[in-house]
């Protein structure tokens, strides 16, 4: 597996080993890196060779999310790590639900996340596929378009404009990935203030919050939802009606080498069912419970981690007839669960799928 390069490597912290111990450490790394940065003195940390003006830039940015994030940087490129779950409440009020939850993402060794540090117009725009991310929010969730598998996009398929999507304009793909498919509008204050950065497009680009630093709205939005101004540079602009991100990549990019793949852990079928999702809470076992209305019925299921890659998953009071399991059953990722899945069942009298085309955009 490839690893990750060691150049200036802030530590690993997953969510559960957030001690002040580790806090103070990566604070001091953070310092390290800063003062290397401002000196030009070559070793940061423990690492070796220069740290440059740019990545120096990103360590502070993505300060606020170290605990989500695991960053490091080479000649070229910025490179993360995370689990691409919310730094926040997630998939409650979801109204259309695909019935996939969020379960920790293993981007990490060779699965990582690969930005330009220096991004580069290229000589016409990129358009985005529908297929995986455009975007990675600063707190490691990744970014979708509106647009289903096909890149086509329509508003009766669009997940924000159908219930499909949280609180956060967040829900879960087919391998029970947590991500966004509008402006990440539970993000730190500072990131969404004025001209503030959310997220890193594949190109490398920035996108900013719904307004420049004035204040005032983006002016002259390319197709790619994007522009350039004062010493910002290009970048993006988050927006309330579609493409919300990014419509098309302004600079060069390596749509598929920039972002970390997807395995699925179980076969759902993708349908959005008319249901609510109420409640999201973690025990102190590390469990997990989603709790849901569907046919005027109090419902739930929970998981919990076997290992970082197969889980148990319960349903309580589960419909039938629709793409749950029942009882107990532990599941794991594998390569053999990304072949189409079977066509859904019939819903049950009474029962109605919220949309006919199923959501097939999501990895
Ligand atoms: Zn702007
Ligand atoms: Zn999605």
């Amino acid at each position: 597996m490839r690893r990750l390069p060691i150049l200036m490597l802030l530590l690993a912290l997953v969510a559960s080993a957030c001690s002040s111990d580790a806090e103070s450490e990566i604070q001091s790394s953070v310092d390290s890196v800063e003062n290397s940065a401002s000196t030009g003195d070559a070793e940061a940390g423990s690492s070796t060779g220069t740290t440059s003006t740019e990545c120096a830039d990103m360590i502070v940015l993505f300060e606020p999310y170290l605990e989500h994030v695991t960053i490091a940087c080479d000649d070229d490129f910025l490179y993360v790590e995370s689990d691409s779950l919310g730094d926040h409440e997630m998939m409650v009020g979801i109204t259309a639900w695909n019935q996939q939850v969020p379960l920790p993402q293993p981007f990490s060794d060779g699965n990582v996340w690969r930005f330009p540090l220096e991004p580069s117009a290229a000589d016409t725009p990129t358009a985005t596929n529908g297929q995986g991310s455009v975007a990675m929010a600063l707190n490691g969730v990744s970014i979708f378009d509106p647009t289903r598998q096909d890149g086509v996009y329509a508003t009766e398929r669009d997940p924000y404009l159908i219930g499909e999507l949280d609180a956060c304009a967040g829900h879960s793909g087919r391998a029970d990935d947590y991500h966004y498919h509008a402006g990440p509008v539970c993000l730190e204050a500072e990131n969404l203030a004025d001209g503030g950065i959310v997220a890193i497009a594949l190109d490398g680009y920035f996108v900013r919050s719904f307004t420049d630093p004035d204040g005032s709205a983006p002016a002259d939005l390319d197709a790619c939802n994007g522009h350039s101004h004062d010493d910002l540079g290009y970048h993006y602009h988050l927006t309330e009606t579609v493409p919300y991100v990014l419509g098309c990549y302004h600079g060069v990019v390596d749509i598929d080498g920039a972002q970390p793949h997807t395995t699925p852990v179980r076969r759902g079928n993708g349908q959005p069912i008319a249901a609510e999702i109420t409640a999201m809470y973690t025990d102190d076992d590390g469990s997990v419970t989603l709790e849901y209305t569907y046919l005027d019925e109090q419902r739930s299921m929970s998981w919990i981690a076997i290992d970082e890659n197969c889980f148990t998953f319960t349903y309580l009071n589960p419909p039938t007839g629709e793409a749950f399991g029942t009882g107990s059953e532990t599941v794991c990722r594998s390569a053999d669960n990304v072949d189409a899945p079977p066509d859904p069942p019939a819903p049950p009298n009474g029962a109605h799928a919220v949309t006919d085309v199923p959501d097939t955009g999501d990895e």
